[in-house]
């Protein structure tokens, strides 16, 4: 299971919210760009998932 970013679903125009709510501090932005996931750290937990409002954290086979 991975964990991506829609960049067509993040109006890339805020701090995403999704990171501190990631209990391993796998999530990194770089300004208001759509944040990264870095699958290294991901343990899948899908509480970015859950909690991001525009759906744009989402799970791929
Ligand atoms: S699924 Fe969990 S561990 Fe992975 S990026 Fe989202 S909050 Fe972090």
């Amino acid at each position: 299971m991975n964990i991506t970013v829609s960049q067509n679903r993040c109006p890339q125009n805020h701090h995403c919210p999704s990171i501190r709510v990631c209990p391993v501090g796998a999530i990194s932005q770089n300004g208001f760009k759509a944040p990264t996931i870095d699958p290294e750290k991901c343990i899948s937990c899908k509480k970015c998932v859950k909690y991001c409002p525009m759906g744009a954290i989402r799970v791929t086979e």
